[in-house]
């Protein structure tokens, strides 16, 4: 059978055990694409199924969030939590309150979790949660009862052998410290069941910052294949959280003119690079819940209403908002734009369409799975930590995460390079699959 049509058999069986679920769907197909003939051209794995095995969570939990605003009304969100693989660790993967979180979304991420927890080289399965609850224009107060109510529901089902939640998009170590206090009362002892902790009570140096220094790492060891480095390349961020700032910090400390920043009403763009002190403003109104249209007068940037990082002209290209924030046109912009480098900061950022065109292109593109495991690599160190009781040094957690995301790379190549050219997403897929399907087909069918 040709891989098209393996590919095909599959994914109906998929679709019909989860309709409607898109974006589960797409991450699925993603990974299949590249990992289906491994599988069957290996006995042990294909007598195992281990493809159609991760087309299912191990389990979901899905809960109801009551809590009440402000105003004393009572207040109803969904809350979930998919334990997508303990095949190689425990449960590990963040918590996301997002009003587009719906349980299709948090399949795809728990799915790719997976893989990308593997690449790591640590000892975690997949897994993520999170609601549909916006904490847009809530008071603190607001978001401190709704963590609160949330970790009521979520405590009987983690702890730190079983499951280990953490941040993701709108979920910081403010809100991590609130679950954290329901979670240590629930459990009745310190354990380091949810990482990005404060670092008074447990959290990692570097923890915040880790995913987008982790990122341009990444980039950095991709550039590095290419004889290349970072010094003066033009470099398009999108996105505004800690992924995108972080690594906006990182570029700009290695010589990167950080051309842009954006959010869902525009782009913030500055044509000889954003400073230091414009980025941090940035997380600053992020953090205060403002917007960026407005950068303080003489910081060389200017807000482009309703635009994207996409139409400037970069070399590199980090997508760092959400899923499908970059469709095909998008890509073809960048094309003409001279972009050279793709290298996802959030998981999943391309829409099928957006990587056809890239991967047509021969560019060189590092998934999400690869280019953003920095941030679950720290929470791996934090567990360590948490069991050790010695903390390490910021100096010491940033080696370690320049390490393991050059340790990432050469096993992404090792897997995706072709001829001249490396196919990172295809090296992504098969060294992450490769892990998790060894230790799925070791333990036989259970
Ligand atoms: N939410 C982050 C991610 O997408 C980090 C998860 C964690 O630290 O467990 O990888």
């Amino acid at each position: 059978m040709s891989r098209e049509s393996l590919l095909s058999d599959y994914m109906d069986r998929v679709v019909e055990r989860s309709v409607g679920e898109d974006a589960f769907h797409q991450a699925v197909r993603h990974v299949a694409h590249d990992t289906i003939t491994i599988e069957k051209a290996n006995s042990d794995y294909a007598a195992a199924k281990v493809m159609e095995r991760l087309s299912i969570p191990d389990r979901v939990i899905a809960f109801r969030v009551v809590w009440q605003d402000d105003r004393g009304e009572t207040q109803v969100n969904q809350g979930w939590r998919v334990q997508y693989s303990n095949a190689i660790g425990p449960y590990k993967g963040g918590l996301r309150f997002h009003p587009a979180v719906s349980l299709s979304v948090l399949k795809f991420l728990g799915f790719e979790q997976t893989f990308k927890n593997a690449l790591t080289s640590l000892p975690l399965g997949g897994g993520k949660g999170g609601s549909d609850f916006d904490p847009t224009g809530r008071s603190d107060a607001e978001i401190m009862r709704f963590c609160q109510a949330f970790m009521r529901e979520l405590a009987p089902f983690i702890g730190p052998n079983r499951d280990v939640p953490a941040g993701d998009i709108n979920v910081g170590s403010r809100e991590i410290g609130w679950m954290f206090a329901v979670y240590k009362a629930h459990a009745l002892e310190f354990t380091g069941a949810l990482t990005g902790k404060g670092l008074s009570f447990g959290g990692s140096q570097i923890r915040t910052e880790a995913t987008g220094y982790g990122l341009i790492y990444f980039v950095e060891a991709m550039l590095g294949e290419q004889g290349d480095d970072l010094s003066d390349k033009r470099v398009g961020i999108s996105g505004k959280g800690n992924v995108a700032t972080y690594a906006a910090d990182k570029a700009i400390a290695r010589g990167a003119k950080v051309v842009t920043l954006s959010d869902t009403s525009g782009v913030l763009v500055a044509e000889d690079g954003l400073d230091a002190d414009t980025v941090a403003w940035v997380r600053a109104q992020k953090a205060a819940g403002k917007e960026i249209a407005d950068p303080p007068s003489g910081c060389g940037a200017t807000f482009k209403e309703g635009d994207m990082p996409w139409n400037e002209d970069l070399d590199v290209a980090l997508p760092c908002a959400t899923q499908n924030e970059l469709d095909g046109d998008m890509a073809r912009a960048l094309i003409d734009g001279g972009v050279r480098l793709i290298a996802e900061g959030a998981n999943m950022p391309l829409t099928d369409d957006a990587h056809d065109v890239v991967s047509e292109a021969g560019m060189l593109h590092a998934p999400g799975k690869a280019s953003n495991a920095g941030g679950v690599a720290v929470s791996g160190l934090e567990m360590s930590q948490n069991s050790h009781r010695r903390f390490a040094t910021a100096d010491e957690v940033d080696a370690a995460l320049k390490d393991i995301m050059r340790d990432i790379h050469a096993r992404v190549i090792d897997d995706g390079r072709q001829g001249n050219h490396v196919d990172y997403v295809r090296g992504a897929n098969i060294a992450g699959f490769r892990k998790v399907a060894d230790a799925i087909s070791s333990m036989g069918a259970i």
